[in-house]
């Protein structure tokens, strides 16, 4: 990963008592995940180019750290090295910590003045596109130049990927432009590799002191940095703004969009109190919440001493990698971290580790998938999993015309294939429950209305006969299990 900084004002070798590096000297770093070496590829009266070369080291990052159940070579083979990351800003902050903090002890006046400069950075991911990284630079000043670049030049048929050459010119102060890119170039990558906690705030504040509060994108530069933990990114908001409407400032991320129309707060509670209050009820050792998204239910059920043995299932590395932090599994104590385990894993495919479980919960899941993989995800959790209790929530389509801010005709989220009646969820889980041998009870999630019912609707499976798999079964499907990871139902 490349990024460089010159400037054409004359004596342009200034640039090294800005940067404290002079331009004759190679100098190497060590960092945590890596190094970072500065060096000149130019330096003279007219033209001076500082690069700053960060070489990411992906073993080591994963050296010491627990293994990954799933997608193990993803944790070695990745985009990290190659690009401009959160790595970029951590090496900023320690290379050029002095230039960060508009000190130059032999030239103050300099560091004082701005002056021309102009960024090369070789691969910077945005997610949002051209125009997120435009919001991001051009209320600042910079002209921007981005080239898209391509995903395979070998395949120019797949397309754009979401990678960018950027070059940003501006006439401005050294220590600004650096705090510039310390903040936005994790905000355009979206993603950090560190654990984000309460002093991130205050980092966010240092690093955009005298800019940031201007920025017409404020509300969403502090939640893409806190890594839209929505705690956080309310307070930094409210500090910034003083605002009254702080959910407007504030970026809706995906998942959240639904909590927005349901205002969720109450709803998404009283959901997962009544799944904990049936849960408890059948007294289960090994649970399984599929489809855990960013882990809510994972957190209640750890709380629980007598469940031994918790695991998450989701298709989304985001969600999991959510999950993982509010879990803050990393900081749990080896006992608490034996009881926990996060898998990717789509539910429309059989997944030789999900064997075993007494429970299983599935909140607001099953409208994600497309209907005609409803009936493989069926065999998967009432035939594969088979545990003697299930629980599945799902919207009521019929309660969508209480939502004020949801437009009729229109799902609670962009995500959602379907959204059922109780007419329809509950011949859904009727059907189901006969054909796999098991019985259903009808609950209400929410304040019930007299004419449209309640906003959740939750059906509790629970298990008849411990059907015993047909003779031979077990063994066929071990073969099928040895050779690929996952076993494809109906296809
Ligand atoms: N149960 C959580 C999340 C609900 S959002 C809660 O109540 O907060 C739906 C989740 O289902 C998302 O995290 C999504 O990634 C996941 N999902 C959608 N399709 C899936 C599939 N085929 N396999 C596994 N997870 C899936």
């Amino acid at each position: 990963m490349l990024l460089t900084i010159s400037t054409n004002r004359v004596p342009a070798t200034d640039l090294g008592y800005l940067l404290h590096k002079h331009p004759e000297r190679h100098q190497c770093f060590s960092m945590t995940f890596g190094s970072a070496s500065v060096f000149y590829p130019e330096a003279n009266a007219e033209r001076c180019t500082a690069a700053l070369l960060l070489d990411v080291d992906p073993v080591g990052l994963v050296r010491g750290k627990s293994k990954s159940d799933d997608r193990p070579l993803e944790q070695y083979v990745n985009d990290r090295p190659y690009v401009a990351s959160s790595f970029l800003s951590v090496a900023l902050a320690k290379v050029f910590s002095t230039a960060l903090s508009g000190r130059c002890k032999d030239r103050p006046e300099l560091a004082e003045t701005p002056i021309p400069l102009t960024v090369n950075l070789s691969v910077l991911p945005c997610r949002g596109g051209e125009k997120f990284l435009r919001q991001m630079f051009e209320p600042l000043g910079y002209h921007v130049v981005a080239k898209s670049l391509i995903l395979d030049a070998q395949f120019p048929e797949w397309g754009a990927s979401p990678y960018f050459s950027v070059e940003l010119q501006n006439t401005i102060r050294l220590a600004d432009l650096l705090s510039h890119l310390y903040v936005l170039i994790p905000v355009l990558d979206d993603d950090k590799h560190y654990w984000i906690g309460d002093d991130e705030i205050e980092k966010l504040f240092r690093h955009g002191e005298g800019w940031l509060n201007a920025h017409p994108a404020r509300g969403k530069i502090a939640d893409r940095y806190l890594k839209r933990q929505r705690r956080l990114t309310r307070i930094a908001v409210a500090q910034l703004t003083a605002a009254d409407n702080i959910d407007d400032a504030i970026e809706v991320s995906h998942q959240e969009e639904e909590e927005v129309v349901e205002r969720r707060i109450s709803l998404n509670q009283q959901r997962l109190e009544s799944v904990m209050d049936v849960l408890k009820a059948s007294n289960p050792k090994r649970v399984v919440d599929l489809g855990c998204g960013e882990g809510k239910l994972l957190q209640l059920l750890l709380k629980e001493s007598a469940i031994e043995q918790i695991t998450g299932v989701d298709v989304s590395h985001s969600a999991l990698e959510i999950a993982t932090e509010r879990l803050q599994i990393d900081r749990l104590s080896p006992a608490q971290q034996s009881r926990i385990q996060l898998i990717q894993s789509s539910l429309i495919y059989r997944d030789s580790r999900l064997t075993g479980f007494d429970a299983a919960a599935v909140i607001e899941v099953i409208e994600h998938l497309d209907l005609d993989r409803l009936a493989a995800f069926e065999r998967v959790l009432f035939e594969f999993i088979r545990p003697k209790i299930a629980i599945v929530t799902t919207p009521n389509i019929e309660y969508n015309v209480r939502f004020e801010n949801l437009p009729t005709g229109k799902f609670r989220h962009r995500d959602h294939r379907f959204e059922w009646t109780r007419a329809e969820f509950q011949t859904w889980a009727n059907g189901v429950a006969e054909r796999f041998g098991f019985t259903v009870e009808f609950r209400c999630v929410g304040t019930e209305d007299l004419e449209v019912g309640s906003p959740t609707q939750m059906a509790i499976f629970t298990i008849r006969t411990a059907l015993k798999p047909r003779a031979g079964w077990e063994e066929a499907f071990a073969k099928m299990a040895e050779q690929h990871d996952d076993v494809l139902l109906d296809e």
